[in-house]
């Protein structure tokens, strides 16, 4: 799918999940199996065309100046905390009504594990040459020691089973409240918005470090130190020492 990858248009997908030429869960599995976008061509392109030569910060014109997003897409799991949270009487009652079954008879074992316990928490003792249980259900080793271990059905098997069944209840909800549908618009309008490179601005690396990793702001006094959102000067040009002044080479 690689090389299709770019060539996906999220305009277009986005006018298919609106006209429900596609379904909502198979737009978000292609949305989210994109690679960065950073990774493009087309982006790296469009960079080059809106990169200011000078930070629209401080004003240095000393390379190297990055262009920086100054808004960023929400992550999808948060749309959907959100979209949500309207309906949390429907969805208690909805997990009341819809159990989830979970056929562990179809697994087939997939690990070595313990014959007496069927744990698969077990150790090879080399100078004994035998294997030894070391679970530790409630408190309490097994302990059983033997020659060769049974192929059991490992607990992450199981384990992944009950998030696949999960996933569908949830699904299944969404599905059946429009939130789905809902959530994958939003997440595809902020794709979109976010590919269009509006939102951004020329920093040189100094100032991008500032923005990224710290709440601090540039003193708009001297143009050269960061201070805390909290005042509107840093310590120096405000004629104290404090520590909330940041200086970073
Ligand atoms: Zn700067
Ligand atoms: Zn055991
Ligand atoms: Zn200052």
């Amino acid at each position: 799918m690689t090389t299709e990858q770019k060539n996906i248009d999220q305009r277009e997908l986005l006018k298919k999940v609106i006209s429900d030429e596609i379904n909502w869960r198979d737009a978000l599995n292609i949305i989210t199996s994109l690679k960065k976008p950073w990774h493009t061509k087309e982006w790296k392109e469009q960079r080059k065309i809106l990169l200011a030569s000078q930070c629209e910060n401080c004003g240095t014109s000393t390379p190297p100046l990055v262009l920086q997003h100054t808004w960023h897409p929400t992550p999808i799991y948060k749309l959907f905390y959100k979209a949500q949270k309207k309906y949390e009487d429907e969805w208690l009652s909805w997990k009341q009504s819809h159990t989830i079954e979970v056929d562990t008879s179809s697994l087939l074992p997939d690990m070595d594990g313990c014959p007496k316990c069927g744990s698969t928490t077990i150790r090879y003792r080399k100078t004994a040459q035998t294997w030894i249980c070391v679970s530790k259900p409630k408190g309490i080793t097994c302990g059983n020691v033997f020659d060769a271990p049974i192929r059991v059905v490992s607990y992450e098997a199981i384990r992944n089973l009950e998030k696949a069944a999960d996933q569908n209840l949830h699904d299944a909800f969404h599905e059946a409240f429009g939130i789905g549908k809902k959530v994958t618009i939003t997440a595809l309008e902020h794709n979109i918005r976010y590919l269009s490179l509006k939102d951004t601005k020329t920093f040189c690396k100094r100032c991008a470090f500032v923005e990224d990793k710290t709440n601090m702001v540039l003193c708009n006094i001297c143009k050269n130190k960061y201070h805390s959102k909290k005042y509107d000067r840093c310590s120096s040009c405000a004629g104290k020492d404090t520590p909330e002044n940041l200086e970073v080479n």
